[in-house]
């Protein structure tokens, strides 16, 4: 039987090849039609066989091309009326703009194969991309999206680009970034002052100089990396030395997958991850014969490292000719601020860090730093979600606020978060805010989502802490707030994911966050919805003399622990013993400090207790970066792999609230260490039995309130192991437990809980 359908796709459907993939399959399916780009979307209608146009809806909804994502599918039937053929008709603009903007992906295979077929002409074209790969956020002015409102609209096509930008049968139909060596950018290799350097081929001189053990600065798809050779042990130092960056890991970037599995333990989840088209940083454990290829002082004192895979041709032109299969690829900046992303700003920011720049003249208009994923409790997971996944939005509860709300995020790890039409868009990674350069980022960003989106927000959320810089620019901003408070908003990023309204049991563990009575909170047990929530339960509060200060110095907060568990008179003894870093006046100070309660807040930190037994363990006595203590302590549990022991501890109850004895998971790695137990095997232990305790305090709220649902967020759930300890015992347990895998547990996913939380209240209210 004849039929006629009018289909509508919403979701990533512009830009990302979307119309001639229609277009072949209708043919494919001998139906008849058209289709066009609206403002919401994709908009089709099909004429043919009832069984035809079945397959044909199928189709779209499973075998999207690669860069789609198809959010919303609505199909109508309509009276036939007779066509001969299927055509791509001319796009409307009518209507508000309801497309979503593309994440930029890696090279694809097809693009690939021309770059390295010497009779194609885009063969050795550093810029070769099509519908289906390529920048795209990082390179949009404005939407729609279209070649005139990108970076790219400096670049006049040639003839023979124009033809197969216009031909719907071509990979490269409106392929807005298309271009040739004909009229394309141009690559060149500059020194660190921006002169040229003189050569044959820029390409073929960044190669020859990295095999010299250079550090080059390369311009990728968000901003620049520095690179060098991975093995080249002399230039990994230099590299550290001009960064000023004694510990934290590097991350490197191998030829291949094949590669990679030499570097790390990659099992088959991990890899299709590092395959995937957004070429994230993968974390993974070191291989164990990872011996030459990679330097020790890439990832030091680490159990881990972080590895990706090539993904703009400039990467794959690099590793063609190169001997070195793996090099170092961390981000072109100084410290924590956000990327360099524009030719003069990266001389002047990298101009002493690199020997010379690998350079283009395409303009990156949004910086995008690499995402990092790991795979944990059986799920890929975000540490960092940026390059590939920024601004693909989470979908929202339908029954929330039809208001715009645009949520500011916290501190550390910025991102910002615009809704609209029920969907969260979440910005890329703007770095820690208390950088200048992070702070114009986050500017920039919050006027690109508003700009993209085509949207005003009504109201702004924001955290409880008045000093952020977030919140103050919220209340700056002459619209009404809702401040959520820093845990609630962790837990409610994980029900925003879910679709969820709660009410669950939220355990929010992570380094620091502001409580409704003004202290530290860091390791919460919440009774909480979308609107509200109530604090049942704590990590037993400690003194934290230097408030802030403390998270850089893990002996300090040690030694707080050791007299929280063993009083101020042994621990003295202790100290001397089991944290030689930390010397006798600095415990005086504390010792007064606690004393006279000066400068000395109350802390239940889930962070400054794993802090505390790093430091106890031996591990790590000074935090060089951000959350290193407990990324140390996480990395020696790594090879204990079966050890099961842990400290017992008893819960008690204070005031309503549950305390989870943190001075006593203490105290029994202090005694293990006294008996000459490994460090390694007492950070395994301290793991499970903070795993243990948390799981012993759901159950005590569930008896006390029927909630058997378990919401995990926070900082500290980067910890796979602790994840993966606490999602298991509590399965075993009959908890249901729901976790992040679309915002990192992090801050870097904070704002989507305060928008989710702010939707639900002003919808109530
Ligand atoms: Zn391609
Ligand atoms: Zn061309
Ligand atoms: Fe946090």
């Amino acid at each position: 039987m004849i039929r006629r359908a009018r289909v509508e796709v919403q979701g990533v459907v512009q830009g990302v090849g979307f119309r001639p993939f229609v277009y072949g399959l209708a043919n494919r399916l001998g139906l008849v039609g058209h289709v066009f780009n609206d403002a919401a979307g994709v908009s089709i209608e099909v004429e043919g066989e009832d069984s035809s146009i079945e397959a044909f809806v199928h189709a779209l909804r499973d075998i999207p091309p690669p860069m789609a994502r198809v959010q919303a599918l609505r199909s109508v039937d309509m009276e036939p009326v007779g066509e001969t053929r299927f055509s791509i008709v001319e796009s409307t603009t009518r209507g508000t703009a309801r497309v979503v903007v593309s994440p930029d992906l890696a090279v694809c295979p097809d693009c690939l194969a021309e770059l390295q077929d010497p009779k194609n002409r885009r063969h050795g074209h550093a810029f070769i991309n099509c519908t289906n790969c390529g920048p795209r956020y990082t390179i949009i002015e404005n939407v729609p999206y279209d070649r005139a409102r990108t970076t790219m609209a400096e670049f006049d096509m040639c003839p023979q680009c124009g033809a197969e930008y216009a031909d719907p049968g071509n990979r490269r139909f409106h392929a807005e970034a298309t271009c040739c060596p004909e009229c394309g950018p141009r690559l060149d290799i500059t020194d660190p002052h921006g002169r040229s350097i003189a050569c044959d081929d820029p390409m073929r001189e960044a190669v020859r100089r990295l095999e010299a053990g250079q550090i080059l600065a390369i311009k990728g798809i968000g901003g620049f990396h520095l690179a060098c050779d991975a093995s080249n042990k002399r230039a990994v130092q230099e590299l550290r030395r001009r960064k000023r960056r004694d510990l934290k890991p590097f991350a490197v970037m191998t030829v291949s997958l094949a590669e990679a599995m030499r570097v790390g333990v990659i099992a088959a989840e991990t890899g299709r991850l590092l395959e995937s088209p957004e070429r994230p940083i993968v974390l993974v454990r070191k291989h164990p014969r990872l011996g030459e290829q990679v330097a020790g002082e890439v990832a030091p004192r680490n159990a881990r490292i972080g590895i990706m895979l090539p993904y703009t041709p400039i990467h794959h032109m690099l590793f063609a000719d190169s001997t070195p299969r793996v090099l170092v690829m961390t981000s072109g900046n100084a410290s924590d601020e956000s990327i360099a992303h524009e030719n003069d700003d990266a001389y002047k920011r990298l101009g002493e860090l690199a020997d010379a720049f690998l350079i283009h003249d395409r303009r990156i208009r949004t910086r995008t730093d690499d995402s990092v994923m790991q795979v944990a409790a059986g799920a890929p997971r975000y540490l960092r979600r940026s390059r590939g996944h920024a601004p693909f939005p989470v979908t929202l509860n339908r029954d929330t606020s039809a208001q715009e709300i645009l949520a500011v995020g916290a501190e550390l790890n910025g991102a910002a978060c615009l809704t609209r039409a029920g969907q969260a868009y979440i910005s890329h990674h703007l770095g820690d805010l208390d950088h200048l350069a992070a702070w114009e980022a986050f500017h920039q960003a919050v006027e690109t989502l508003c700009r993209m989106l085509d949207v005003i927000p009504a109201a702004v959320a924001c955290d409880l802490h008045p000093a952020y810089a977030t919140t103050r620019h919220a209340r700056g901003l002459s619209l009404p707030v809702v401040a959520v408070q820093h845990h609630h908003a962790h837990i409610a990023s994980v029900l925003a994911e879910a679709g969820r309204d709660g009410p669950v049991i939220g355990v929010s563990f992570d380094g620091y966050g502001w409580g409704d009575d003004g202290n530290a909170w860091g390791g919460e047990f919440l009774v909480c919805d979308l609107a509200d929530y109530r604090r049942v339960g704590c990590i037993a509060p400690v003194p934290l003399p230097g408030g802030d200060a403390a998270a850089k110095r893990p002996a300090r907060t040690g030694y707080v622990m050791l007299r929280e568990a063993f009083g101020a008179e042994e621990a003295a003894l202790l100290a001397a013993r089991l944290l030689p870093g930390l010397a006798a006046e600095e415990r005086r100070v504390i010792d007064d400090m606690i004393k006279k309660g000066v400068n000395c807040p109350s802390s239940t930190s889930a962070g400054r207790l794993f802090d505390a037994a790093a430091a106890l363990c031996g591990l790590c006595d000074a935090n060089l970066y951000h959350a290193q203590a407990p990324m140390e302590l996480e990395g020696a549990a790594w090879t204990q792999e079966n050890e099961h022991g842990y400290y017992a501890a008893e819960l008690s109850e204070r005031g309503g609230l549950i305390h989870l004895p943190g001075a006593e998971i203490i105290r029994g790695i202090v005694n293990d260490r006294l008996t000459g137990v490994p460090a390694a095997v007492c950070a395994a232990r301290f793991h499970n039995s903070l795993a243990r305790s948390a799981v012993e305090t759901c159950i005590a709220i569930r008896n006390n309130t029927g909630l058997s649902t378990v919401a995990l967020s926070g900082g500290v759930f980067a910890n796979a192991w602790l994840l993966e300890q606490m999602n298991g015992m509590l399965e075993e347990r009959g908890f249901e437990v729901l976790t992040n895998t679309v915002v990192p547990p992090g801050d870097g996913g904070i704002s989507l809980g305060q928008a989710a939380v702010a939707a639900r209240r002003l919808s109530c209210a």
